[in-house]
């Protein structure tokens, strides 16, 4: 019998250099009430798919994990213990269809306050994976999940002219992703397409955009400001077995709602299509849904 929540604590030297990792009992404490990450959302993280005790899509996670990691100047994340890690967690999983895995890296206990109000000086950092089962997603894989756009407020060039907002990394301050889900519900939809301030589609607070305009299918490109999928690179690697035409492109925010079909695709909920935008009906196309979603759980790392 497998159970409900495994997690493994990553052990880090001083210098930041991850030496190994420990499997403790998940449903206990173990994070500092000083820890930059709670405290800040000053940490990254990456969230994975478990099939059957395969993680999936392992390498293209671990890629923008170390990417995130040089974006917030945090040490460099030692691959081959994060990868063990990883599968000693998953592994527990092994009679489980679908369950999800995160890995967490954060700037570890900070020393408080500073007198200069500068950034303090950051400790080991603090890390973990942590993996339970899935929920069930057959509703949104199949019936399909209504959307509203909202306005990111930002506009489509801030990776270029602000690194600082840190666009395109996968941090752990995900307040503002959150709001956004409140706020579609709250009109009555289950999720959001951000909209830059200059009219582009962007992605979902937890998900990346596909659109699909006759035979092509389109998503906006990491340089607007947003996160680059691994979903969505696996899905545009098999897209021409579908006789489909993968493209990368800005689209304007128009474009969603006369598009032939479209998707919120996530690394654990799979492809979500899009059935309504802004309460106005969207084409489901059920067909090239179910075959992405079967695509995507057989994939193993
Ligand atoms: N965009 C954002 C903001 C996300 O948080 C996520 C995943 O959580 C995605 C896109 C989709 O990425 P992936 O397919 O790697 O899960």
């Amino acid at each position: 019998m497998t159970a409900p929540e495994h997690l493994a604590l990553i052990t880090h030297r001083p210098d930041g250099v991850a030496v190994g990792f420990q499997q403790v009992d998940a449903t206990r404490p173990h994070i500092s009430v000083l820890d930059a990450g709670p405290v800040r959302g000053d940490g990254i993280f990456e969230t994975f798919s478990v099939a059957n005790g395969n993680p999936q899509a392992l390498e293209r996670h671990l890629e923008r994990f170390v990417a995130s990691a040089r974006a917030l100047d945090l040490p460099e994340p030692s691959l081959a213990v994060w990868r063990d890690a990883i599968f000693a967690v998953s592994a527990h999983f092994a009679d489980v269809d679908e369950a999800w895995l995160k890995t967490a890296l954060t700037r570890g206990v900070e020393a408080g306050p500073s007198a200069s109000g500068s950034a303090p000086e950051g400790t080991a950092p603090t890390g973990w994976v942590y993996a339970t089962e899935s929920p069930d997603f057959t509703a949104a894989r199949t019936v399909g999940v209504r959307v509203v756009a909202l306005d990111r407020g930002l506009r489509s060039d801030i990776a270029q002219s602000s690194p600082w907002l840190l666009a395109g990394a996968k941090t752990l301050s995900y307040a503002v992703n959150r709001a956004a889900q409140r706020e579609a519900a709250r009109r009555g939809a289950d999720d959001v397409v951000f909209v830059s301030s200059d009219g582009l589609l962007l992605e979902g607070p937890t998900s990346t955009l596909i659109v699909r305009q006759g035979q092509r299918l389109i998503t906006p490109p990491p340089s607007l400001g947003i996160l680059a999928g691994t979903t969505q690179a696996d899905l545009f690697e098999a897209a021409p077995l579908w006789g489909l035409t993968p493209a990368i492109e800005p689209m304007r925010a128009s474009e969603l709602a006369s598009a032939d079909a479209a998707w919120l695709v996530s690394s654990v909920r799979h492809a979500a299509p899009i059935r309504a935008v802004d309460g106005a009906p969207l084409t489901v196309d059920a067909e090239l849904s179910e075959r992405m979603n079967a695509f995507l759980r057989g994939r193993r790392a």
